[in-house]
């Protein structure tokens, strides 16, 4: 059996360091933003080259604080991307602003400039683009029209840990962006977590304060917040991780770009990288319009793959009444042909070669 995902070679290089923090977590008893946390959100600023990280307790709730902070709220409305997980649509419902959805590049799968400008209104407060799979979007173009529109820009990064644009990290070119440590992501926990970035020494106050019941003194309350912080369990795993990062991505571009290289012959559509930033690969997602059949064929092999993402946002249950009318035709074309197989940093160049051979077995 061949996973999308496999954590455990990883693991294995780094349990003793993992152990020994957990043991030491257990021993003082100091389970919520603790030391862990603190050393944790210094390290991932100075990694991203941010002036503040948050950690928070997922990506849903990082994208969540990002906009409470930003001043989003009822009325407003975010422009974003409908090929995405939900959860980026979700936390801009929360704040009760309304997502609006603009088509994507058939190459790259993220929102374009040209889409996010035909969208703004009277009403845009902010964007939100998702640097999908990995690939960063066209950072510096997006940026220029929200400060021409004067919108503020809120990256949503939960699979862009590590991808950069002219040497620097996503999650610093706008006024706040969210990361996510899922265990699938590219630097993932042991269950959930997530990360708040900004510059802006205002927007991580309030954040510090909406993460933790609104305090920023024990037992004293200035806005109603919530509970969600990092743990301090889940930052001992992260830290760890976070000095591999690099090298967990350098594996992943590897994998993709050999699973790239034995398909060209193919009559399917391998990952495009646009070169407008270094693509982290959080998934390998191919086109074909004989999807079923080549999923079939790896299921039958006992090798895993999956759609990421089958229905479209704005074609939702939830967001059907919301999006009635809404034609979004690269999207759609995209969410019906598209197509992940496995990649993680541990992936081995035979098992690549092998879930190849399986694919073009398809197509002799
Ligand atoms: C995973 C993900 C999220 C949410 O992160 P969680 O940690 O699962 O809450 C948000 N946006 C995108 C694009 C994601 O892939």
């Amino acid at each position: 059996m061949i996973p999308m995902v496999n954590l455990k070679a990883q693991y294995a290089e780094i349990k003793d360091e993992i152990e020994r923090g957990l043991a030491e977590t257990i021993d003082n008893c100091s389970f919520i933003l603790g030391p862990h946390v603190q050393a944790f959100e210094k390290e991932a600023a100075d990694y991203l080259g941010v002036k503040h990280a948050i950690g928070c307790a997922s990506g849903t709730d990082a994208l969540h604080l990002a906009l409470l902070a930003e001043g989003i709220g009822a009325g407003d409305e975010v422009i974003t991307s409908a090929f995405t997980f939900i959860a980026t649509a979700e936390a801009i419902k929360y704040v009760g602003a309304k997502p609006v959805f603009v088509d994507i590049d058939p190459q790259s799968f993220n929102i374009t400039p040209e889409n996010i400008e035909k969208a703004i209104t009277a009403k845009t407060k902010a964007v939100m683009p998702v640097h999908l799979f990995g690939q960063p979007v066209n950072l510096p173009a997006i940026k220029a029209i929200c400060d021409k529109h004067g919108l503020k820009l809120i990256e949503d990064c939960a699979q862009s840990f590590g991808a950069s644009v002219n040497g620097k990290q996503t999650g610093g070119f706008g006024d706040a962006a969210g990361f996510s440590f899922f265990p699938s992501k590219n630097l993932g926990c042991f269950g959930d977590g997530g990360l708040v970035t900004t510059n802006c020494d205002k927007a991580a106050a309030k954040i510090k304060q909406y993460r933790n019941h609104g305090s920023d003194v024990r037992y004293y309350h200035d806005v109603i917040g919530y509970n969600s912080r990092l743990d301090e369990m889940q930052a001992v795993v992260l830290r760890a991780k976070l000095k591999h990062i690099d090298q967990y991505n350098a594996a992943r571009r590897h994998a993709a770009h050999l699973y790239s290289e034995l398909m060209a012959d193919l009559p399917l559509t391998t990952p495009h990288e646009d070169g407008l930033g270094v693509h982290v690969y959080h998934q390998y997602t191919l086109l074909s319009e004989r999807r079923d059949e080549i999923m079939k064929a790896l299921q039958d092999q006992q090798i895993a793959c999956a759609v990421y993402y089958p229905v479209p946002l704005h074609q939702q249950n939830v967001f059907k009444d919301e999006c009635a009318g809404l034609s979004l035709p690269v999207t759609e074309s995209v969410a019906a042909n598209c197509f992940s197989l496995p990649i993680c940093s541990s992936i081995s160049d035979d098992t690549i070669k092998q879930i190849v051979a399986v694919i073009r077995s398809v197509f002799n």
